[in-house]
């Protein structure tokens, strides 16, 4: 099986921050150097333009997805997901729900650099 198909069985063809479905696209997540089903995962054309910087921040889009898909049983959403966070700090959703999210030492390491 291909690597995306892989990843669309694992997210259910949905996008593993917002659960959008449609147009998905894999994102590898830096700066993992190999793409495979642990470093990537599937977005939306809507997280993938926002988590790259290609896109305004979109508060609203982020207050509902974030929430719920830094929960995700895949580390590598939810280094996205914290990133996300990260970037929203400003927002006491985003805030408070920093303060919930709990990484091991290697998780927090991918998540920072
Ligand atoms: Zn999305």
């Amino acid at each position: 099986m291909k690597l995306e198909e892989k990843l669309l069985e694992r997210s259910d063809d949905k996008c593993e921050l917002c659960s959008a479905m449609g147009d998905l696209q894999v994102y590898k997540v830096p700066p993992k150097e190999y793409a495979n089903e642990e470093n990537c995962i599937m977005l939306c054309e809507k997280c993938q333009a926002q988590v790259e910087k290609k896109a305004d921040l979109d508060k609203d889009h982020w207050r509902t997805a974030l929430p719920v898909s830094m929960w995700s049983e895949v580390p590598a959403v939810q280094v996205v997901a914290w990133r996300m966070l990260n970037r929203l700090r400003d927002e006491s959703w985003a805030a408070d729900s920093l303060d919930l999210l709990y990484f091991d030492e290697e998780q927090l390491e991918w998540a920072r650099s």
